[in-house]
């Protein structure tokens, strides 16, 4: 594929040759640098995927950012905050609708949903139902740079979360799914909500495969040991990650409870 482009530092500007990231400035352990908003198009025309949180500075810089170029629509990867908190302003600033699974983050008539295709100025996305990060969350594929945009399902760096809204069984078929389309349609780079594009699409997808199966290990033998609740458990199996991220580590072992005790 040509025109992948990675900053070194940040993933500010990362770009293949039909999408460009401009980084939202709200860095936390939860976001690590930031949420990528993505612009999509070719032309006069663009899609921009997930605003950002509403910080107008971000908002009015993605605005700015593309001159004399139309928005057509505004998509979400999901309703969490960091990405969809940005949506409304950011449709007021530039007059699009937002298209979202959840109704609730829709501003416009249409919704969006698993195996609809939108296109832009002759470019095609492809939207996958990939839930279990939240329930609402979808990918999108471009098929003229052989990309997927993961939103918050795959990640540049570390793991992903299972929100309370999400679910593990839900995940781990999304995880398969989209490790099938990868290798089916022969993506070459992914393109998440936050940290840097991830070039090798089925080197990830494994290591997240692996890294769930080995977290599920690790909390059957922490219960053997006798820890019981998500705290307990967190104290064994996250002892060597930073302590400001066991809260959310704690959502994602009572996620993986929830997923042991139905099997
Ligand atoms: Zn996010």
């Amino acid at each position: 594929m040509s025109g992948l482009h990675i900053p070194i530092d940040t993933p500010d500007g990362s770009r293949t040759t039909h999408a460009e990231n401009l980084l939202a400035p709200n860095p936390s352990p939860m976001t690590l640098d930031g949420t990528n908003t993505w612009v999509i198009g070719a032309g006069d025309e663009v899609i921009v995927v997930d605003p950002g949180p509403e910080d107008e500075s971000h908002l009015r810089r993605v605005a700015g950012h593309l001159g004399e170029r139309r928005v057509t629509q505004i998509l979400l990867t999901h309703g969490h905050f960091d990405h969809s908190g940005g949506a409304k302003r950011f449709a007021e600033l530039v007059g699009a609708p937002v298209r979202a699974l959840d109704p609730r983050h829709r501003l416009g008539d249409e919704g969006l949903a698993d195996g609809d295709v939108v296109t832009v100025a002759g470019l095609e996305l492809h939207v996958y139902g990939t839930p279990g990060h939240s329930f609402d969350s979808l990918c999108f594929w471009l098929p003229a740079d052989r990309a997927m945009l993961t939103g918050d399902t795959i990640l540049g760096r570390g793991t992903t979360i299972i929100a309370r809204d999400g679910g593990l069984a839900d995940y781990l078929r999304s995880l398969d799914r989209l490790r099938a389309a990868a290798e089916s349609l022969d993506a070459r780079v992914l393109l998440p909500g936050h940290g840097p594009v991830l070039p090798d699409p089925i080197g990830a997808l494994d290591g997240y495969i692996a890294h769930r199966r080995q977290r599920l290990d690790q909390i059957r033998a922490a219960r053997q040991q006798g820890a019981k609740t998500p705290r307990q458990i967190v104290k064994i199996v996250y002892a060597d990650v930073d302590r400001s991220l066991w809260p959310a580590a704690e959502m994602s072992v009572a996620a993986q409870l929830d997923y042991l005790d139905r099997l």
